[in-house]
């Protein structure tokens, strides 16, 4: 494919600095490892790189409630959570825990989102990866998400009138994007995840769960999933689900947590198939009349650092039209072996991730549950009604 978009990574430096607790799984570097391990394969020019301008009240207050944002700010004025909010916010607890700039950093994560959404209404690919926090809800934080940019960015898109698409390929289910947009039926919320009968949030209704509208279509997916099964499901639906919706755009949450050695996901997925699934939706997205493919990605989940840059560094190569070898070059090999992560010390492909990218359990015919998901899906879900 020889065909290139001009593309904008969005992103901030109070990345860098920004840590949780020792012991949460967020206390890795993320955004900063991919955009160092992006720079040591010098894929990034000037003129690609936004810094992420902090979202104003305003904006958040879209979807968030003003008490909820005021109680977000005074957390980070007083430096630390009343007892109040977190009662009422499930704020400054283990979940969500209070650290320095509470309100200012996912903010500015939401902000870059937003930012997305305007890049592509000007005609570019965008990829903020500190976004993608799908879980948060209007006055709560829920499941490691303050604010849910995913929703905003969405709602920027709706502002001009965009129909969208948002497509949530995390391990975890987008609840939180599905309960924004129940009443809106010019957005589709595509979630596949680990069934939530075994996988957080623990609450969801299974693939009969399509909202009202029927705007709502849920892929619960069992533990070891890999590539070859997730490629036949997908390639299932993303066709029919383009033709039937006819979206103006398409809003990516790519979580990384899908990867085998993610210590919080239980699918088997492999980093090469990830990017495959990106290509994929790259080529198929609604495009301008200048052929540029209307998408944003945003990040998401993920809680193996090596895993995560690498891999949002393919999905960066892939936006700005770079072939990036899998070989590290011997800048980037020093950046991920500088994290010090040996918590796979003793797994068979601790060795090669300095190398390569990791292997998967890889492909074969779909388990026989899989197969049936799809059948019921594509026999009884609402959105195929009136399809030619
Ligand atoms: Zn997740």
């Amino acid at each position: 494919m020889t065909e290139t978009w001009p593309a904008r990574f969005i992103a901030a430096e109070r990345y860098r600095r920004h840590r949780y607790a020792a012991n949460h799984p967020l206390a890795i570097p993320r955004v900063s490892l991919t955009l160092d391990l992006i720079h040591s394969y010098a894929a990034l020019s000037a003129e690609e790189y936004l810094v992420s301008r902090r979202a104003s009240e305003d904006e958040l207050a879209w979807f968030h409630t003003a008490e909820y944002i005021e109680a977000m700010q005074a957390a980070e004025r007083a430096g630390k959570v009343s007892r109040a909010s977190r009662q009422r916010h499930n704020i400054g607890n283990l979940e969500n825990p209070y650290f320095h700039d509470f309100f200012t950093t996912p903010a500015t994560a939401t902000g870059g989102s937003i930012q997305a959404a305007e890049q592509v209404l000007a005609g570019y690919l965008a990829f903020s990866p500190a976004g993608g926090m799908h879980h948060a809800l209007p006055d709560q934080a829920r499941g490691f998400c303050f604010f849910n940019d995913p929703v905003l960015a969405i709602m920027r898109l709706r502002r001009e009138g965009w129909r969208v698409l948002y497509l949530d390929i995390d391990a975890h289910h987008g609840d939180g994007v599905e309960l924004a947009f129940r009443d809106d039926e010019q957005v589709l919320t595509f979630s596949l995840h680990m069934d939530t009968a075994y996988a957080y949030p623990f609450i969801g209704g299974g693939w009969r769960d399509w909202g009202v509208l029927g705007n709502a279509l849920n892929v619960p997916l069992p533990k070891a999933t890999r590539d070859g099964e997730y490629r036949w499901i997908f390639g299932q639906l993303w066709p029919r689900v383009l033709r039937a919706f006819q979206p103006d755009a398409v809003v990516l949450q790519a979580g990384t947590d899908i990867l085998l050695p993610d210590p919080l996901g239980k699918f088997a997925i492999s980093t090469g198939f990830f990017l495959e699934l990106v290509e994929e939706v790259l080529h198929s997205a609604p495009r301008h009349p200048h052929g540029v493919p209307r998408l944003a990605v945003l990040g998401g989940g993920g809680y193996h650092p090596l895993t995560l840059a690498r891999c949002w560094t393919g999905v960066w190569g892939l936006l700005s039209g770079r072939r990036l070898d899998e070989a590290l070059p011997e800048a980037g090999r020093r950046v991920l072996q500088a994290v010090g992560w040996d918590e796979d010390e003793d797994e068979d492909y601790y060795p090669v991730l300095f190398e390569r990218r990791v292997e998967a359990a890889g492909d074969g015919p779909p388990r026989e549950a899989i197969r049936r998901l799809a059948g019921d899906l594509l026999e009884q879900h609402p959105l195929w009604r009136g399809m030619t």
